[in-house]
C-alpha cells in the first residue's frame, strides 16, 4: 500500500528551449487517484503510528475544498480508520444536503464515512489550543491527531522520501508551498549542490520561520513570495488563462490552489533569467487535481472562465 515512487515527466516548451532550461515535472499527482501526491506522503508515517498507538479515529483541520481533508478521508477508509474533519465556515452546516450538493470536496468526504464538525472562523483559529482539543476529545472520544493540511514531524519525514537517487541531477527543485510540510522534507532530503525554491500560495511572511524549525539546512533554500495571486485561494483570469495554456501543451494538469501557481512562477523566473543557462529544474507536482471541480463551480458563479480538465 506505501510503495510509492513517481516518474519525473521532461517538458518541451519554445521558451525552455530560448533559454537553454531543462524542465521536468515530478508526477506525484500520479502515485494515487484519490490521496494524491504530498497529502499521501504526510499520511504515511501518521497513520503506521495511529496504528501503533491503537488509535481508532483520525481527527484533522480543513478548509470546505481541503486536499488533506479529501484525502485523509479516503486514507482513513481504506485502513480502517474513523475519520472526523473539523471544517472552517459555521454556516456551512446550516443546510447539509445542499452542501453535499454543491461541494464535491466534502461530498467525497462524506461518501468516505468521515464525519464534520463545522466551526466558526474564530474558533478555527484556536485549533491548536489545548482547551480546544480538550473540547473535541470531550465530544468525540480519543483520537490520533493530525494538524492542519497534515503538517507534523512524521508528515516532514514522509516527504523527504519525495526525492530519490535519480534527482540528483537537477540544480533547481520547485515546489508549492502552504503549510510547509512538503518543502522540509525536500530540503532535508537535497543534495548539497540543490537549491529547493518554495512558491507559497498565499501570504506567507510567517513561513520562513516555521520551515526552519523544521530543517537542518539553511543556505539551499528560498521563498519566491511574488506568485501568491493575492492569496490562499485566490485566483484571477492571468492564472486560470495559465493553468488552461500549460494543459493544452503538456497535457498536465494543474490545480488553481498550488501546483498553478507554482509553475507559473517557474515560467516567470524562466522568462526573467533568472535561472543559469543550461540549469536543470525538477518541479513537483504536489497533486490537489481534486479542487478543480469546487474551483469551477465558484468560477461558473464568478462567471469567469473554467480551468480545463480530464473531465470537461
Ligand atoms: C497541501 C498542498 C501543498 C502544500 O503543502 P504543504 O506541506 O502544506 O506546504 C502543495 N500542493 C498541493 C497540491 C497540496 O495539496
Amino acid at each position: 500500500m506505501f510503495k510509492m515512487s513517481s516518474k519525473n515527466q521532461n517538458i518541451n516548451l519554445k521558451l525552455l528551449n530560448e533559454k537553454g532550461i531543462k524542465l521536468s515535472i515530478k508526477r506525484e499527482d500520479e502515485i494515487h487517484p484519490f490521496i494524491s501526491g504530498n497529502k499521501y506522503r504526510k499520511l504515511k508515517y501518521n497513520l503506521t503510528k495511529a496504528k501503533e498507538q491503537h488509535c481508532h479515529t483520525l481527527l484533522s483541520f480543513g478548509g470546505a475544498y481541503s486536499n488533506h481533508i479529501s484525502a485523509l478521508s479516503y486514507a482513513g477508509k481504506k485502513h480502517g480508520f474513523k475519520t472526523i474533519g473539523i471544517i472552517r465556515g459555521e454556516e456551512l452546516g446550516q443546510d447539509f444536503a445542499h452542501l453535499l450538493q454543491t461541494n464535491p470536496t466534502l461530498r467525497f468526504a462524506h461518501e468516505n464515512g468521515m464525519q464534520f464538525k463545522f466551526v466558526s472562523r474564530e474558533m478555527y483559529r484556536k485549533k491548536e489550543k489545548s482547551d480546544f482539543l480538550q473540547d473535541l476529545k470531550f465530544e468525540f472520544g480519543d483520537f490520533y491527531l493530525i494538524p492542519e493540511g497534515g503538517t507534523n514531524a512524521l508528515a516532514v519525514k514522509g516527504c523527504q522520501e519525495i526525492l530519490t537517487s535519480d534527482d540528483t541531477e537537477f540544480d533547481y527543485i520547485c515546489v508549492s508551498v502552504g503549510t510547509g510540510g512538503t518543502i522540509s522534507g525536500l530540503i532535508n532530503s537535497a543534495s548539497e549542490r540543490q537549491t529547493i525554491l518554495g512558491f507559497p500560495s498565499l501570504k506567507g511572511a510567517f513561513l520562513q520561520e516555521i520551515i526552519e524549525e523544521k530543517t537542518n539546512k539553511s543556505e539551499n533554500w528560498k521563498l519566491m513570495h511574488s506568485y501568491h495571486f493575492g492569496g490562499y485561494a485566490k485566483i484571477n483570469e492571468i492564472l486560470i488563462s495559465f493553468i488552461n495554456d500549460f494543459y493544452q501543451q503538456t497535457t498536465i494538469p494543474l490545480d488553481p490552489i498550488y501546483t498553478g501557481k507554482m509553475m507559473f512562477g517557474i515560467m516567470d523566473l524562466i522568462k526573467k533569467n533568472f535561472f543559469e543557462r543550461n540549469s536543470s529544474i525538477l518541479a513537483i507536482h504536489t497533486g490537489g487535481l481534486q479542487g478543480i471541480e469546487g474551483m469551477n463551480q465558484r468560477l461558473i458563479r464568478k462567471k469567469l472562465p473554467l480551468i480545463l480538465d480530464e473531465k470537461l
